[in-house]
Protein backbone atom coordinates (compact mmCIF):
# COMPACT_ATOMS: atom_id res chain seq x y z
CA UNK A 1 0.00 0.00 0.00
CA UNK A 2 2.71 2.09 0.73
CA UNK A 3 4.81 1.29 -2.45
CA UNK A 4 1.43 2.91 -4.58
CA UNK A 5 1.03 5.79 -2.20
CA UNK A 6 4.91 6.42 -3.28
CA UNK A 7 3.73 6.13 -6.79
CA UNK A 8 1.46 8.77 -6.48
CA UNK A 9 2.65 11.31 -3.95
CA UNK A 10 6.60 11.67 -4.87
CA UNK A 11 6.51 12.76 -8.58
CA UNK A 12 3.88 15.10 -7.36
CA UNK A 13 6.22 16.11 -4.54
CA UNK A 14 9.01 16.49 -7.31
CA UNK A 15 7.57 18.98 -9.19
CA UNK A 16 6.09 20.89 -6.65
CA UNK A 17 10.10 20.75 -5.17
CA UNK A 18 11.19 21.42 -8.86
CA UNK A 19 8.44 24.54 -9.28
CA UNK A 20 9.18 26.16 -5.79
CA UNK A 21 12.63 26.07 -6.65
CA UNK A 22 12.30 28.03 -10.10
CA UNK A 23 10.81 30.41 -8.38
CA UNK A 24 12.81 31.22 -6.02
CA UNK A 25 15.78 30.93 -8.44
CA UNK A 26 17.65 28.52 -6.54
CA UNK A 27 19.36 25.28 -7.56
CA UNK A 28 20.48 24.05 -4.83
CA UNK A 29 19.94 20.06 -4.25
CA UNK A 30 17.27 19.23 -1.76
CA UNK A 31 17.34 16.22 0.34
CA UNK A 32 13.80 14.86 1.35
CA UNK A 33 13.52 13.31 4.51
CA UNK A 34 11.11 10.82 4.38
CA UNK A 35 9.59 10.33 8.34
CA UNK A 36 7.85 7.15 9.01
CA UNK A 37 6.90 7.81 12.49
CA UNK A 38 3.44 6.46 13.21
CA UNK A 39 3.85 3.99 10.36
CA UNK A 40 5.44 0.65 10.18
CA UNK A 41 8.79 -0.70 8.80
CA UNK A 42 6.71 -1.23 5.65
CA UNK A 43 7.20 2.61 4.87
CA UNK A 44 10.88 2.61 5.36
CA UNK A 45 11.16 0.08 2.97
CA UNK A 46 8.77 1.58 0.23
CA UNK A 47 10.54 4.52 0.56
CA UNK A 48 13.97 2.34 0.01
CA UNK A 49 12.34 0.98 -2.90
CA UNK A 50 11.27 4.61 -4.28
CA UNK A 51 14.55 5.55 -4.30
CA UNK A 52 14.71 7.20 -1.17
CA UNK A 53 17.80 7.15 1.85
CA UNK A 54 16.91 9.22 3.91
CA UNK A 55 14.15 8.65 6.32
CA UNK A 56 13.26 10.25 9.63
CA UNK A 57 12.07 9.38 13.11
CA UNK A 58 11.00 11.68 16.04
CA UNK A 59 11.21 8.81 18.98
CA UNK A 60 14.21 6.57 19.42
CA UNK A 61 12.48 4.16 20.31
CA UNK A 62 10.49 3.87 17.43
CA UNK A 63 13.94 4.29 15.52
CA UNK A 64 15.10 1.45 17.31
CA UNK A 65 12.39 -1.17 16.89
CA UNK A 66 12.75 0.05 13.18
CA UNK A 67 16.43 -0.54 12.34
CA UNK A 68 15.53 -4.33 14.47
CA UNK A 69 13.16 -5.27 11.92
CA UNK A 70 15.79 -3.89 8.88
CA UNK A 71 18.48 -6.12 10.16
CA UNK A 72 20.52 -7.72 7.82
CA UNK A 73 18.70 -5.79 5.08
CA UNK A 74 19.92 -2.14 3.62
CA UNK A 75 19.24 0.46 6.72
CA UNK A 76 18.25 4.06 5.38
CA UNK A 77 20.03 7.14 6.13
CA UNK A 78 18.68 7.78 9.43
CA UNK A 79 17.81 11.23 10.37
CA UNK A 80 16.71 11.53 14.61
CA UNK A 81 13.95 14.54 13.80
CA UNK A 82 12.55 15.04 17.67
CA UNK A 83 13.41 16.03 21.28
CA UNK A 84 16.07 13.57 22.07
CA UNK A 85 16.34 13.25 26.01
CA UNK A 86 19.61 13.91 27.85
CA UNK A 87 19.57 10.44 29.45
CA UNK A 88 18.94 8.75 26.03
CA UNK A 89 22.15 10.41 24.43
CA UNK A 90 24.14 7.19 24.95
CA UNK A 91 22.34 4.75 23.62
CA UNK A 92 20.61 6.54 20.71
CA UNK A 93 24.39 8.38 19.25
CA UNK A 94 25.50 4.84 17.44
CA UNK A 95 21.72 4.32 16.15
CA UNK A 96 21.19 7.70 13.77
CA UNK A 97 23.38 9.50 11.11
CA UNK A 98 22.22 12.75 12.01
CA UNK A 99 20.39 15.01 14.78
CA UNK A 100 18.21 17.78 13.50
CA UNK A 101 16.87 18.50 16.86
CA UNK A 102 19.93 19.78 19.02
CA UNK A 103 17.73 21.61 21.03
CA UNK A 104 20.09 23.09 23.92
CA UNK A 105 23.42 23.64 25.17
CA UNK A 106 23.10 20.66 27.63
CA UNK A 107 22.47 18.68 25.01
CA UNK A 108 25.06 19.42 22.30
CA UNK A 109 27.17 18.77 25.32
CA UNK A 110 25.99 15.68 26.01
CA UNK A 111 26.02 14.41 22.36
CA UNK A 112 29.84 15.86 22.23
CA UNK A 113 30.70 14.21 25.86
CA UNK A 114 29.31 10.58 24.41
CA UNK A 115 30.48 11.33 20.98
CA UNK A 116 34.27 11.10 22.40
CA UNK A 117 33.64 8.50 25.31
CA UNK A 118 32.63 6.32 21.62
CA UNK A 119 35.32 7.66 19.45
CA UNK A 120 32.77 9.02 16.88
CA UNK A 121 31.38 12.14 15.53
CA UNK A 122 28.15 13.03 15.68
CA UNK A 123 26.31 14.97 12.90
CA UNK A 124 23.58 17.32 13.44
CA UNK A 125 21.85 20.45 13.27
CA UNK A 126 21.15 23.45 15.94
CA UNK A 127 17.49 23.74 16.31
CA UNK A 128 16.24 26.92 16.53
CA UNK A 129 13.24 28.44 17.66
CA UNK A 130 13.06 31.81 15.81
CA UNK A 131 8.87 32.01 16.16
CA UNK A 132 9.51 32.07 20.46
CA UNK A 133 6.59 29.83 20.49
CA UNK A 134 6.93 28.21 23.96
CA UNK A 135 5.45 25.10 22.37
CA UNK A 136 8.62 24.43 20.14
CA UNK A 137 12.32 23.54 21.25
CA UNK A 138 14.87 25.03 19.78
CA UNK A 139 17.80 27.86 20.51
CA UNK A 140 15.82 31.38 21.06
CA UNK A 141 16.78 34.09 18.28
CA UNK A 142 18.29 36.74 20.91
CA UNK A 143 20.79 34.28 21.60
CA UNK A 144 21.01 31.81 19.19
CA UNK A 145 24.39 33.23 17.49
CA UNK A 146 26.99 32.57 21.15
CA UNK A 147 25.23 29.44 21.58
CA UNK A 148 25.80 28.03 17.86
CA UNK A 149 29.02 29.20 18.09
CA UNK A 150 29.32 27.35 21.56
CA UNK A 151 27.86 24.08 20.33
CA UNK A 152 29.98 24.48 17.45
CA UNK A 153 33.07 24.37 19.36
CA UNK A 154 32.67 21.22 21.24
CA UNK A 155 34.54 18.17 19.92
CA UNK A 156 33.08 15.37 17.87
CA UNK A 157 29.94 17.55 17.40
CA UNK A 158 29.71 18.18 13.71
CA UNK A 159 27.52 21.15 13.43
CA UNK A 160 26.08 20.97 9.57
CA UNK A 161 23.37 23.54 9.82
CA UNK A 162 20.36 24.69 11.09
CA UNK A 163 16.81 23.25 11.63
CA UNK A 164 13.48 25.18 12.23
CA UNK A 165 9.68 24.46 12.45
CA UNK A 166 7.09 27.20 10.98
CA UNK A 167 4.57 28.06 14.23
CA UNK A 168 1.50 25.67 13.85
CA UNK A 169 -1.34 26.74 11.81
CA UNK A 170 0.15 30.22 11.25
CA UNK A 171 -0.67 31.98 7.90
CA UNK A 172 1.90 32.45 5.47
CA UNK A 173 3.49 35.59 5.91
CA UNK A 174 4.00 34.19 9.44
CA UNK A 175 5.64 30.88 8.35
CA UNK A 176 7.63 32.39 5.65
CA UNK A 177 9.24 34.96 8.08
CA UNK A 178 10.00 31.79 10.11
CA UNK A 179 11.93 30.59 7.47
CA UNK A 180 13.53 33.44 6.20
CA UNK A 181 15.16 34.81 9.56
CA UNK A 182 16.55 31.23 10.16
CA UNK A 183 18.61 31.38 6.56
CA UNK A 184 19.50 34.77 7.67
CA UNK A 185 20.83 33.80 11.13
CA UNK A 186 22.69 30.57 9.18
CA UNK A 187 24.16 33.55 7.24
CA UNK A 188 25.30 35.87 10.46
CA UNK A 189 27.15 32.30 11.16
CA UNK A 190 28.91 32.58 8.47
CA UNK A 191 29.28 36.90 8.97
CA UNK A 192 30.43 36.36 12.40
CA UNK A 193 33.02 33.61 11.69
CA UNK A 194 31.05 30.76 13.26
CA UNK A 195 32.27 27.48 11.82
CA UNK A 196 30.34 25.20 10.77
CA UNK A 197 30.89 21.95 8.62
CA UNK A 198 28.19 22.59 6.41
CA UNK A 199 25.15 24.86 5.20
CA UNK A 200 22.24 22.79 5.85
CA UNK A 201 18.90 23.87 6.43
CA UNK A 202 16.19 21.95 7.62
CA UNK A 203 13.00 23.68 7.08
CA UNK A 204 9.59 22.73 5.59
CA UNK A 205 7.45 19.52 6.51
CA UNK A 206 3.99 18.32 4.31
CA UNK A 207 2.28 22.02 5.00
CA UNK A 208 4.86 23.98 4.44
CA UNK A 209 7.90 22.81 2.40
CA UNK A 210 7.17 24.81 -0.38
CA UNK A 211 7.50 28.05 0.95
CA UNK A 212 10.94 26.20 2.95
CA UNK A 213 12.16 25.66 -0.19
CA UNK A 214 11.67 29.11 -1.86
CA UNK A 215 13.22 30.35 1.44
CA UNK A 216 16.33 28.43 1.28
CA UNK A 217 15.53 25.04 2.70
CA UNK A 218 18.23 22.51 1.93
CA UNK A 219 16.35 19.27 3.76
CA UNK A 220 12.30 18.80 4.05
CA UNK A 221 10.91 16.71 6.04
CA UNK A 222 7.71 14.68 4.82
CA UNK A 223 5.31 12.57 6.44
CA UNK A 224 1.55 12.84 5.33
CA UNK A 225 2.08 14.33 2.33
CA UNK A 226 4.29 10.87 1.19
CA UNK A 227 2.27 7.90 3.41
CA UNK A 228 -1.15 9.52 4.28
CA UNK A 229 -2.36 10.45 8.18
CA UNK A 230 -0.57 8.49 10.80
CA UNK A 231 -1.87 6.18 13.48
CA UNK A 232 -1.57 8.21 16.63
C1 LIG B 1 6.33 14.59 12.24
C2 LIG B 1 7.38 15.56 11.88
C3 LIG B 1 7.54 15.96 10.54
C4 LIG B 1 6.64 15.49 9.41
O1 LIG B 1 5.38 16.06 9.51
P1 LIG B 1 4.31 15.99 8.33
O2 LIG B 1 3.44 17.15 8.55
O3 LIG B 1 3.60 14.69 8.50
O4 LIG B 1 5.05 16.05 7.04
C5 LIG B 1 8.57 16.84 10.27
N1 LIG B 1 9.38 17.30 11.24
C6 LIG B 1 9.26 16.94 12.52
C7 LIG B 1 10.19 17.49 13.52
C8 LIG B 1 8.24 16.06 12.89
O5 LIG B 1 8.12 15.71 14.17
Amino acid sequence: MYDERLRESLPRVAERIAAAQARAGRGAPVTVVAVTKGHGVAAVLAALRAGLRDVGENRVQELVEKRGELAGSAQPVWHLIGHLQRNKVRRAITLFDRIHSIDSLRLAQELSAEAVRADLTVRGLVQVNVSGEATKGGFDRARALAQIAAVAALPALAVEGLMTMAPFAADEAVVRATFAATRALLERCAGEGIALQASELSMGMSGDYEIAIEEGSTMIRLGTILFGERVP
